[in-house]
């Protein structure tokens, strides 16, 4: 099955609770707003909160199910911060069906030797410790749903090492090792698949900050690389665990 070509049937989604972070900008934002397109009651997370507002506002414009809003700075969030987003989301809504890390930090473009330390830890931070921190406190959620999808964002140069890149590139295998390790351990034992979309140049203020001399319309838009999305997300990837899939 070529997930670029995935055409999703309108209810696809209808009835799930899906989580997003990083859903105020970008592939998140679109994400967000398709995964409601399709039926799905969304959880925006993010730290701007003005911004997730305004995409709370169009999914309810587009009449999709109501949104929720949950504020969560992945630089700085605890253990204890994430205990409570469980606390609140199994109040909330009882269980969740669908996760997707988004949210990233792209760094420094730099040589290792001349990569500053602080730049490394909020990389590593946002981009492996946070979803460490947030995929532990979430799975007995994730396992209350009889078809469950984490869905972890990786780049192609989380796959073979790309000079200048630095903790970006490093935080991206990281991201690639973890989706592997827990579709390992859960397949099987439970309903939750794990992978990862390497989303591909697309046209986004992160993509923009590592190209800047690119002409931002050579590149796809986030509505185009949803496909892929939607195919991991819905039913129809049911028993696919432990793969990386390119959205185009
Ligand atoms: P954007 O910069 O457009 O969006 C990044 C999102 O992450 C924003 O919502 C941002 O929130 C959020 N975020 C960043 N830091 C934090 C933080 N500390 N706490 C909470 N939220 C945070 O990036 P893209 O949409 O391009 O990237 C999305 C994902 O896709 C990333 O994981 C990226 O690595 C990956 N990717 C992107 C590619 C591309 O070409 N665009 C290619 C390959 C991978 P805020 O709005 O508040 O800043």
């Amino acid at each position: 099955m070529d997930s670029t070509h995935y055409s999703a049937p309108k209810d696809l989604l209808a009835g799930k609770i899906i989580g997003v972070t990083g859903a105020s900008d970008g592939i998140g934002a679109v994400a967000a707003k398709t995964f409601a397109s399709c039926g799905a009651t969304v959880i925006l997370m993010g730290r701007t909160v003005p911004k997730l507002e305004a995409i709370y506002d169009a999914i309810e414009a587009a009449g999709g199910p109501q949104p929720a809003i949950y504020p969560v700075c992945l630089e700085g969030a605890s253990e204890k911060d994430y205990e409570d987003m469980h606390n609140h989301l199994e109040e909330a809504f009882g269980q969740l069906d669908g996760l997707l890390h988004n949210a990233g930090e792209l760094g420094q473009r730099t040589p290792i030797a001349n990569y500053k330390l602080s730049t490394w830890q909020k990389v590593m931070q946002v981009n492996v410790t946070a979803e460490f921190m947030m995929t532990k406190a979430l799975l007995p959620l994730l396992e209350k749903s009889d078809n469950a999808s984490l869905i972890f964002t990786t780049s192609s140069v989380g796959r073979a090492g790309k000079p200048y890149w630095g903790a970006y590139a490093i935080s991206k295998f990281a991201t690639e090792g973890m989706s592997q390790v827990l579709a390992h351990e859960l397949e099987g034992v439970s309903n939750i698949r794990v992978n990862c979309i390497n989303p591909g140049a697309t046209r986004t203020r992160m993509r923009a900050a590592a190209y800047p001399a690119e002409d931002p319309s050579s590149v796809k838009t986030p509505e185009e690389i949803m496909p892929t999305y939607l195919y991991l997300m819905g039913k129809e990837s049911r028993g696919i665990t432990g793969q990386s899939l390119d959205a185009q």
